[in-house]
């Protein structure tokens, strides 16, 4: 029996509404959640992400502005307005967009953020509150993954998770998002030894490794939830039939734009796994979503609201 489809778009639809009632209430005292988003240079890729990121601001009435130094910007600079953006009482998160350009030091840009205001969780002090279990920041991935699995009544305590993906970004703390709601955890990388048996263990299996369709059918336990947290671009014909061949649309859409939209997981996984995630329209709106709710969360947090980050 094909999997349940875990729709990424409804969810975050309502994770989004939830942000956007907060607001309201929010406003109707006198605050308005701000964010901040620093984009460096001309990257298409993450300009798109923060069209995306900006666009959803203002449907859920959070103001925004964007931040944009040159490519050939230095680490110095971008401390600076950092530190600018951490001193702004109006400015409730702050995002620098990921890859800075080669000649910043990324770590130091990072750790100059407010952690009070760090939306994308990746502050040391966030990532140790994660680790002990105290309230903070939680990087919206992995965060958005969570609230899909709760919602989509699919348990975890007691379960066999396994992580595919070791990134601070997305594949330990969704690992430690996991662990603390009690499944039983394996993070799996490259070095990993008979990984497919590794992932056959799974009752959760969460792939966010950046390699197209590389979760075949021999990856999945039957009746196993999959999480598809890739976004490979594929250009190349063999690729592309290996992934797709004989699925009609898929081959309009590779001959029209000459490249598709691929997971980390093959779409012969769908035929095995109780419930998956798509590519696109799974994973990648609830990240977003997630920005906003961590937005909102960061201006109750640093007014007393809920529980503060030191
Ligand atoms: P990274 O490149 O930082 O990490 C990839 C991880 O996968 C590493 O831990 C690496 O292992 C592991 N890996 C690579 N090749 C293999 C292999 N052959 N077998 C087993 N493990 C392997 O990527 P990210 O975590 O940043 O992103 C992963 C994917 O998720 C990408 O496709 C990215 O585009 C996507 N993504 C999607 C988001 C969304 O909103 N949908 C958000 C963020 C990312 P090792 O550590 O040993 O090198």
């Amino acid at each position: 029996m094909p999997a349940t489809i875990l729709d990424g778009n409804k969810i975050a639809a309502e994770i989004r509404a939830e942000a956007a009632a907060a607001v309201r209430s929010m406003s109707a005292a006198g605050i308005a959640p701000g964010l901040a988003v620093v984009l460096v240079g001309n990257n298409p890729a993450s300009e798109i992400y923060v069209r995306g990121k900006v666009k959803s601001c203002e449907e859920v009435g959070i103001y925004s502005e964007k931040h944009t130094p040159p490519e050939s910007v230095t680490t110095e600079d971008l401390l600076a307005l950092v530190e600018d953006l951490n001193r702004r009482d109006e400015i409730d998160g702050i995002l620098v967009q990921l890859p800075l350009p080669r000649q910043v030091d990324s770590k130091k840009v990072l750790l100059a953020v407010d952690p009070a205001k760090d939306v994308d969780g990746f502050h040391p002090m966030n990532v140790g509150f994660l680790s002990t279990q105290r309230p903070g920041l939680v990087p919206c991935t992995p965060a958005g993954i969570m609230e899909m699995l709760e919602r989509s009544g699919i348990p975890v305590a007691g379960q066999e998770a396994v992580v595919v993906g070791r990134s601070d970004i997305v594949g330990k703390p969704m690992a430690m998002l996991l662990l603390n709601a009690n499944a039983t955890v394996t993070v799996c990388h490259s070095k990993t030894r008979d990984l497919a048996g590794v992932c056959r263990r799974a009752d959760i299996l969460v792939a966010a490794i950046g390699r197209a369709g590389l979760v075949t059918e021999h990856f999945v336990r039957p009746g196993a939830t999959v999480v598809d947290v890739g976004m490979n671009r594929v250009t190349d014909a063999e690729e592309f039939a290996r992934l797709f061949r004989g699925n009609l649309k898929r081959e309009e859409m590779f001959r029209t734009k000459g490249s598709v939209l691929v997971g980390d997981v093959h779409p012969e996984v769908a035929e095995i796994a109780g419930a998956i995630t798509p590519v696109p329209g799974g994973v990648g709106p609830l990240t977003i979503a997630m920005l906003m709710s961590n937005t909102v969360k960061a201006a109750k947090m640093r007014r007393g609201s809920i529980g503060a980050v030191a």
